[in-house]
């Protein structure tokens, strides 16, 4: 009811509609400590539950107020096709690829963003975006883990890279909280093919299963992480997590790319992390790849009771009086599929 239908139709600040805005924010605000109560979304109580267990969900950084959270369910019959949206511009290089760090919330792989060796530009951005991090999201099961929806459809995992606006800011930290500081591209995860890029970082994993652990990455190009088809949504919201700053201006891929949940395979002995994958029936030493391997890091520091790192994801948020554009036109046949 709050949304704006058509592209350059009037404006919430400009209309009494910003009255509403504040007045509806306020209550959802007194909810955000109750997650089951955040959105009226079908699929979002149910996710909310495991959300609401992770400390980092518990204090004064979840009621951080606003008009334009994250993540958000994503109406593909509601997204309006702007045609001036331009295509992303994304240029990484694999030797700004630093490390990769168990954060105790997510698995993050960290980037050298002294330079503008790597960044995105174009779609929505006026600028040029350098390249800080990306990292992971996932669920304890394959039903749920991505932050965003589609058609209140979630995705088994989801993948965000993370770039700052280095025309505007002198560094990643002031960009975080300020305007247009941040753009992130959202890539959703489903079940399928084994994914040779995906398999290399996770050969990282058993060196950072406990929080804060830390090991270095060779290079490595997120390109690769992308699916072929560049359609997206973009809207303007805010981080998933604390300080939930409203500085990013999200892009989320149409498609997702196919990564397997588990697969009897891995390196032969003595072989280098390039070689081809071996054949199931030659693998001698064998390693969780895709999303269950995901699964083997935990929340907790090495000494603590173990706990397992999924379902770290943030609930749907309101769209309020959102727009989001679509750099594609939907058809009868792909929309609501
Ligand atoms: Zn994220």
């Amino acid at each position: 009811m709050l949304r704006t239908p058509v592209l350059g139709g009037s404006h919430p600040e400009s209309s009494g509609l910003s009255i509403l805005v504040k007045q509806t924010w306020g209550a959802l605000r007194s909810h955000w400590l109750r997650p089951e109560r955040s959105c009226s979304l079908g699929p979002c109580a149910e996710r909310s539950k495991n959300n609401a267990l992770h400390s980092l969900w518990k204090g004064p950084a979840s009621v951080r107020g606003g008009a334009r959270q994250s993540p958000i369910n994503i109406r593909w019959r509601d997204s309006i096709y702007d045609p001036r949206l331009k295509p992303l511009r994304v240029s990484y290089d694999a030797a700004s690829c630093l490390c990769a760090w168990n954060t105790g919330y997510l698995f993050q792989v960290e980037f050298d963003d002294s330079s503008e060796g790597s960044g995105v530009s174009g779609g929505p951005l006026e600028n040029l975006y350098r390249l800080k991090q990306f990292h992971f999201h996932w669920g304890a099961v394959n039903e749920r883990g991505s932050e965003h929806a589609v058609d209140g459809h979630v995705y088994p995992a989801e993948l965000h890279l993370v770039h700052w606006n280095a025309v505007r800011y002198p560094n990643y930290q002031e960009a975080v909280t300020g305007e247009d500081g941040l753009a992130v591209l959202g890539v959703f995860l489903q079940l399928g093919a084994r994914h040779q890029a995906l398999q290399e970082l996770v050969r990282v994993l058993p060196g950072i299963k406990h929080k804060d652990a830390r090991v270095a990455v060779g290079p490595f190009q997120p390109s690769r992480l992308l699916p072929a088809c560049r359609d997206y949504w973009t809207y303007l919201g805010s981080l998933t997590t604390p300080p939930l700053s409203e500085s990013v201006t999200w892009m989320v891929h149409r498609k997702p790319i196919e990564v397997a949940q588990d697969q009897w395979s891995g390196p032969r002995r003595g072989k280098s992390p390039d070689d081809e994958w071996p054949d199931e029936a030659s693998a001698s030493s064998s390693v969780h790849v895709g999303l269950d391997a995901l699964r083997t890091l935990l929340f907790t520091a090495l000494g603590e009771e173990e706990k397992t790192m999924v379902n770290n994801y943030r609930p749907l948020q309101p769209l309020m009086n959102r727009t989001v554009r679509s750099s594609f036109q939907a058809t009868e046949d792909s929309a609501g599929s």
